[in-house]
């Protein structure tokens, strides 16, 4: 089966059972003429399967369509996929107007509601541009995937809100916080003596008077810039670079 419908039906046992072009009897809504099969049908082998919207969609139009023995049907539109879709003959339609959908919404039950002989899905395909319907399983076949694709890849780019800020901290773990000379852990720790004298003067306070290689508890310090490196945030210290995510904003 298709990408397509493959999603639609959630992989669930489905198959091609009139494609689209061919001399099958009409049942859709918009067969204008009696000879040209204007969708795919997709039987579900008697099962009142759910269909399922395939990414982020908007439903333009659902209801009964009296025209063709009361057929439940519900339109979808897809901006990203730039078509919309009829899904047709349905048993129960699960969406209403004007209800924005995801690839998680059920759209409706696979039924025989209108003019058809047995329980299946009959889908149109019309491209947002056009009015005529198009063939849904060569649209799958060579549209589909590379625009789902593209769904995806801008998906996966969530903002990364940086959860540091500039600004004043403290020193909350126990362990020496090491000090580096650059963002990230590929960059050498500083030494004490490669240490601000000021923050070779805190450290000693808080250490007992003695020294150590890098920020002790309590040291507090201003961070001039950050850095995202190795999974952490990383300020820019006067002494050099530390990671933030053992320090607290005071
Ligand atoms: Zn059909």
């Amino acid at each position: 089966m298709s990408e397509l419908s493959n999603l639609i039906f959630k992989n669930k046992k489905h198959k091609l059972s009139s494609p689209f072009g061919s001399r099958a009897v009409i049942n859709t809504s918009a067969g204008s003429t009696s000879s040209f099969h204007n969708g795919a049908d997709y039987s579900t082998y008697n099962e009142k399967l759910k269909q399922y919207a395939v990414t982020d969609g908007k439903i333009i139009s659902c209801g009964i369509d009296t025209a063709y023995g009361s057929a439940k049907y519900v339109w979808v539109e897809y901006p990203k996929l730039k078509v919309k879709m009829l899904h047709y003959h349905l048993d129960e339609i699960c969406v209403k107007k004007g209800q924005t959908v995801n690839s998680g919404t059920v759209i409706g039950l696979t039924g025989k509601t209108g003019m058809a002989t047995g329980i299946h899905l009959h889908l149109g395909i019309k491209r947002l541009s056009g009015s005529n319907y198009i063939d849904p399983e060569k649209w799958s076949k060579e549209e589909f995937p590379a625009l789902l694709k593209n769904i995806e890849k801008s998906k996966e780019k969530p903002e990364t809100k940086p959860k540091y800020k500039t600004g004043n901290y403290k020193v909350k773990t126990a362990a020496v916080l090491h000090v580096r000379t650059g963002a990230g852990t590929k960059y050498q720790i500083k030494s004490f003596s490669q240490l601000t004298s000021d923050a070779q003067k805190k450290i000693k306070t808080l250490n007992n008077g003695k020294p150590a290689n890098g920020y002790v508890k309590g040291v507090t310090f201003t961070a001039s810039q950050i850095k995202e490196a190795n999974g952490y945030t990383w300020g820019k210290t006067p002494s050099g670079w530390v990671a933030l995510d053992y320090c607290e904003a005071i």
